[in-house]
């Protein structure tokens, strides 16, 4: 008893020990510590967290950056380059390698950055008890002693020893291996028990699979059994995605060939064309720097990295980094109705029992209100007893913060709090006279829930509520206005759950029984033949920025189903308040049940809400909805629902009522629950799919055209039109600066208002190809033009090669400034103005680009000469003209009819909204 806390404790077998010597040892008591307590505490055993993995150090980081079969290509070259004697080549090569190496590991800290902070913000959380009372804290901050409550879906948030048990199943594969899920009781086992026998504990890691728990948490932190053998859970993973893959790979295989092709071709200058062998070698070198998209995964990745950032300042936190870009070509959303589409702001409205009905005032979750009778006068005994079911039958808790009413627990349960708050109840002194002995939780396969209460004598009360038409199943009798027994008139209830439904209530459906003796333990088989007392219809009000974003989804091609486990008719009369359908398609989960595989996809396709759908039933509809190229969005919170959160293309768990399995096994979750984020989201993803497809139509023809020029030049045997150290220069300073700028570029307008790009489409879509081989001949007119014109005004060849340079540098402005619009026109106003990066990038590129033309030093390393300015006009000129060109291309593509068609790949997208 007198141990100081603070003393460390001899590794205990916690597991062997009774219930009550752990609270013993751990000073702790089955209410839970108290604030400062915990506070003290935390200062002793440190946050509840394991220790980071080992992060690349940023020495490492930067040296990855030179691993690259090009870099490596490029330095052997420096150092064949220097040795010979050409020296400021060799230098002009090496300085050339290292911006670009200090850019790429800019860039790469950047996206490593975006995607730590959103770990931060997953950060998970543990319902506690402390002073006594129910609280939710950021796991890291429990401490030995914590009491801690469980329930299925929860990660077990540190090493508990369980004070009581109830149908709890824990999956401990993440620390034994053993996929099926182990049996938890309170009961201690012998000390040698193995870990997977311990069965009074819970372990920190380990995953609730059913049922409920509260334990005493005897080890957190390292200290923990997962903290010593020292794995990670439940971490965001690493910076990879299909496209980003696709790219890498095309990446090396295009430098393969560009090296290959690069040395034929230094054969042939020096062989057929007699070339100095050294000069042949700088150029071809060069060439194969330029032609090959060296900055293009860096760019991407930073793409996805903005994405994922702008989705996360929208609600919507993304786990796994492919989602970004499968969010963009999302065709259906499925999603939760209450809580997602709704506010999930419930209020009791319309009571009906066997003897009259009432109606609720009031709104909120504030008690202030009154029941008014049809009939008028005071509520009888029947509807007493209603109120007093909704009162015990409930895990909730009512709490007013700043004047505001508020729940802690199951809005629905709130709202049946105030209701009895309304009707004249005191909570405390009815439970008071009637405690709970025990308790079925809520489920939603069986969606009731049920509690034991102690009643008078020896005798024991059962409430339960749920879905009235299970309810009304279960029960034999109903309870009439004098609280007395009489048969059940099951038409009459099914009349008034219709009507409430038809309204969009949520209706529950309440009833109860006396047993002659309190049994040990309540079990499902003693919730029957019950009394049924009546039913109560809760308003949820649809969420108003859900409605708007149904509509975007209706624009954006974006087929929206809810699916729901709340009744039909009530679930049909959201939908037509959201506007998902003017006379909604509903079908029913059992109705599901006697549909083959085969002709499921037909259904889910036609169908705009499933009711009273269970877990099971979700993950078939995305199947279904799969099986005919949908890429299917689906939302879930219950632990049921991880199988169809991992089926769907993008699993979105709702980050507030969401249980962590559900977290876990989605790749975007909502911070706020809410729908309009999915469809902010599926924005974003389509802007980042967008910008993606910018950076490759801006970066390859911008290197092909530069690439072009030169080798036609070699196959002619002319004077190059470049130096080898002014390739470098335009690849790897100005087309590496210039290509991020479309990393950022915001929403092109109607984004929402063309359908999903189909899945099977490639990212280089015909018209990018076609894109790319205009531009890249454009660009070799300019360059090669520009330079015959000058050598024939009688211009020296580096004045000559210097007007090159500028003319390619204009016109890749004047490109970047076309790409910036895909979908339309870039004379606009908006198109014109730019972004803040866009004009940051030119400014910059202009300054070096007057640097390289006009400074003692850059003339020096890259043999350049001043420009004369009516030559500088004439250079900006070119640029305009190609401007003028490609809109002029744009706008006959639209005329004739085949822009989207060409810039959508092809490929039809897939058919997911009815006409
Ligand atoms: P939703 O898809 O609207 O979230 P749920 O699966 O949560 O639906 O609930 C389905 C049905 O189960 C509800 O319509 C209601 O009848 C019943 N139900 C929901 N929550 C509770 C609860 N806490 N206690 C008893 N019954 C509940
Ligand atoms: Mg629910």
């Amino acid at each position: 008893m007198s141990v100081d806390p603070s003393t460390p404790q001899p590794p205990a077998a916690w597991h062997a020990l009774d219930a009550d010597e752990v609270l013993r040892r751990l000073h702790a008591g089955s209410g839970g510590l108290s604030d400062e307590e915990a506070a003290d505490r935390l200062v002793i055993h440190g946050r509840n967290v394991l220790p980071a993995p080992p992060t690349r150090s940023p020495l490492r980081r930067f040296l990855e950056q030179f691993n690259n079969a090009l870099i490596l290509f490029l330095l052997s070259a420096a150092v064949l380059a220097g040795l010979l004697g050409h020296r400021i080549d060799a230098a002009v090569i090496v300085a050339v390698v290292l911006v670009n190496a200090v850019v790429g590991f800019v860039q790469e800290g950047r996206a490593e950055q975006a995607l730590a902070a959103l770990q931060a913000m997953l950060a998970p959380t543990a319902r506690v008890l402390r002073d006594g009372v129910r609280r939710e804290i950021d796991v890291a901050g429990l401490v030995p002693g914590d009491t801690v409550l469980l329930e299925a879906g929860d990660r077990v948030p540190a090493d508990v020893r369980l004070l009581h048990a109830r149908g709890l199943l824990v999956d401990e594969a993440a620390l034994t291996g053993e996929s099926v899920a182990a049996e938890k009781t309170e009961v201690p086992v012998a000390e040698d028990a193995s870990l997977g026998d311990r069965t009074g504990m819970a372990y920190s890691g380990t995953l609730v699979a059913a049922g409920q728990g509260r334990g005493v948490v005897v080890a957190t932190a390292s200290a923990t059994e997962i903290g010593r053998i020292n794995t990670l859970i439940g971490s965001v993973d690493v910076l990879a995605t299909p496209l980003l893959r696709q790219i890498n790979r095309f990446g090396r295989r295009f430098t393969a060939v560009a090296i290959a092709a690069a040395a034929l071709l230094f054969v042939f200058a020096v062989f057929a064309r007699d070339y100095a062998w050294l000069d042949a070698l700088m150029v071809v070198v060069a060439l194969a720097v330029g032609v090959v998209p060296e900055g293009l995964p860096a760019v991407i990745t930073i793409t996805l990295a903005i994405g994922v950032r702008r989705m996360a300042t929208r609600h919507a936190i993304v786990r796994r980094l492919p989602a970004v870009e499968t969010l963009g070509a999302t065709s259906v959303i499925c999603s939760d109705k209450t809580g997602t589409l709704t506010r999930n702001e419930m209020t009791a409205r319309h009571l009906v029992t066997a003897g009259g009905t009432a109606v609720a005032s009031g709104g909120g979750y504030s008690p202030e209100g009154a029941l008014a009778l049809e009939r008028g006068g005071e509520a009888d005994a029947g509807m007493r007893r209603l109120v007093l079911c909704g009162l015990l039958c409930n895990d909730a808790e009512l709490r007013q913060r700043d004047g505001h009413w508020q729940v802690d627990g199951d809005p629905m349960e709130g709202a049946l709090l105030a209701l009895a708050l309304k009707a004249g109840f005191e909570p405390d002194m009815a439970l008071a006279d009637r405690p709970r002995l025990d308790a079925i939780p809520f489920d939603a396969s069986y969606r009731y829930m049920a509690t034991l209460h102690r009643g008078a004598g020896e005798t024991a009360e059962l409430y339960v509520k749920g879905a009235p038409e299970q309810l009304l199943a279960l029960s034999t009798r109903q309870l009439d206005g004098d609280g007395e027994p009489q048969p059940l008139r099951a038409a009459f209830w099914e009349s008034a759950i219709a009507e409430a439904a038809s309204r969009g209530e949520r209706v529950l459906g309440f009833a109860m029984r006396t047993l002659e003796h309190a049994p040990e333990r309540l079990e499902q088989e003693q919730v029957a033949g019950l009394l049924f007392l009546g039913v109560v219809g809760f308003i949820d009000p649809p969420r108003a920025e859900a409605m708007a974003a149904v509509a975007d989804c209706r624009s954006a091609g974006i087929a929206v189903k809810m699916i729901t486990g709340d009744h039909a008719a009530t679930a049909a009369a959201i939908a037509r308040q959201l506007g998902l359908a003017e006379a909604p398609v509903v079908v029913e989960g059992r109705s599901l049940d006697g549909v083959a595989d085969a002709e499921l996809p037909a259904l889910a396709a036609g169908a705009d809400v499933f009711a009273r759908a269970s877990p099971e039933h979700k993950l078939r509809v995305v199947r279904a909805l799969q099986s005919r190229g949908a890429v299917v969005a689906m939302t879930g919170d219950g632990v049921n629902d991880a199988p169809s959160l991992k089926q769907a293309d993008v699993g979105i768990a709702m980050g507030r009522k969401g249980t962590e399995a559900a977290k876990e096994a989605a790749e975007m979750v909502l911070s706020d629950d809410n729908f309009a984020s999915i469809v902010a989201a599926v924005h974003e993803g389509r802007t980042v799919y967008d910008n993606i497809r910018k950076v490759v139509a801006w970066t390859l023809p911008t290197n092909g055209g530069e690439i072009l020029a030169i080798v036609i030049a070699l196959l002619l045997g002319m004077t190059l039109p470049m130096t080898p150290a002014q390739i470098l220069w335009i690849n790897m300073v100005l087309t590496v600066t210039l290509g991020l700028v479309l990393a950022f570029e915001p929403a092109e307008p109607g984004v929402m208002r063309r359908p999903p790009r189909p899945s099977s489409a490639a990212l280089v879509s015909p018209f990018m190809l076609w894109r790319i081989v205009l531009v890249s001949l454009l660009f070799t007119a300019g360059a090669l033009g520009v330079f015959i014109w000058a050598i024939g005004r009688g211009l020296d060849v580096p004045t000559a090669r210097t007007l090159v340079v500028n003319t390619l540098c204009v016109m890749e402005i004047f490109y970047l400034f076309n790409v910036r619009y895909l979908h339309m026109t870039s004379f606009t106003w908006r198109g014109a103005r730019g972004t803040p990066a866009v004009l940051w990038a030119i400014a910059g590129v202009v300054v070096a680009q007057l640097a390289f033309t006009y400074a003692p030093f850059m003339q020096r390393l890259f043999d350049s000469r001043p420009v004369a300015l009516l030559d500088g006009v004439v250079v900006v000129l070119i640029g305009v003209v190609l401007m003028v060109v490609l809109e002029l291309e744009k706008a006959l593509l639209r005329r004739l009819g085949w822009f989207e068609e060409l810039a959508l790949g092809g490929a039809r997208a897939y058919e997911g909204t009815r006409a």
